[in-house]
């Protein structure tokens, strides 16, 4: 199955619904890094949600960050999305091992304590930060808790990642139910007695659920709407010109100083990890370029 988003809305559009199947976007950033369960578990569920909350925005030219930035081995976790459904993350350390929490990956646990932080390119002058603490450090309750204070947008987010046996991603997938300000209260209270049910994204997974499927499920006895489906993938538009930027960010002593090392450098995208190489050749060209 290729992964793709639903968006849908019910009870005559007092709920907005999002789902998505992210196993193919969350293999592959596994396989960049070669990272360890728990790091891909956190990468694949923030991933998630990222793919979900680009759809959200309006232009094709916006950006959305998702940072965490935690006090636990992992140290922190970047993605960023568009609005069409690319998507791509990693993690700081995607090396971390612990011992399995209540027979889980213990996500929370590699995280920690920190902050998230949502930033949306809207082109504008300032672009949009929201900020808020970590609640549980398990990603899917820190959005929820971000939703519901910074955005003031009630939501319930549900995100699951799933590894086979050989650290190979098994299935990874969630949803984002969000209700509107004007929501009757006898919806509302059917809606919060269905997501008392839903155990765990990852248990829908496992069990073969489609994200239209789980969006029967989550808003089951709501009319449901699908109102467009979409793919999405990892993609990461890093190139030399892009890496060559960031080196020339670094400031002409900095750049002077590797070439008086005479060592050629190998800088790698943080995403993707693919591996850009400069000559000294090269590098006294950038300095001279930026003169
Ligand atoms: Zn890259």
């Amino acid at each position: 199955m290729k992964d793709y988003i639903v968006r849908a809305t019910a009870a005559n559009a007092q709920i907005r619904a999002f789902a998505a199947t992210t196993r193919e976007l969350t293999e592959t950033a596994r396989a960049h890094h070669d990272s360890s369960p728990i790091a891909t578990a956190a990468v694949g569920r923030l991933m998630t949600a990222g793919a979900m909350m680009g759809s959200m925005m309006k232009n094709d030219t916006d950006v959305l960050t998702l940072q965490i930035r935690g006090n636990g081995p992992i140290q922190g976790l970047t993605v960023t999305a568009d609005s069409r459904g690319n998507v791509k993350g990693y993690a700081i350390n995607p090396n971390v091992m612990l011992p399995p929490k209540n027979g889980k990956l213990d996500v929370g646990g590699a995280v920690g304590i920190g902050v998230l932080s949502v930033i949306k390119d809207m082109g504008l002058k300032e672009p949009y930060v929201g900020q808020c603490e970590l609640k549980t450090g398990e990603i899917a309750e820190d959005l929820t808790y971000y939703f519901a204070t910074s955005e003031q947008v009630p939501s319930s987010v549900g995100l699951g990642v799933l590894m086979n046996k050989d650290n190979t991603v098994r299935c990874a997938g969630g949803f984002i139910i969000q209700v509107m300000p004007f929501i009757e209260d006898e919806v509302l209270d059917r809606l919060e007695a269905n997501i008392s049910k839903v155990h765990s994204v990852t248990e829908m997974l496992k069990d073969g659920h489609t994200p239209e499927e789980m969006l029967e499920k989550v808003l089951e006895g709501f009319e449901l709407t699908i109102t467009d489906t979409m793919p999405t993938q990892f993609t990461c538009n890093c190139s030399k010109e892009r890496i060559e930027k960031a080196i020339v960010s670094l400031g002409k002593n900095e750049i002077q100083s590797m070439i008086d090392d005479g060592k050629t450098i190998e800088v790698s995208c943080h995403f993707c990890n693919t591996q850009y190489h400069f000559e000294i050749e090269e590098l006294e060209d950038i300095i001279t370029r930026s003169k």
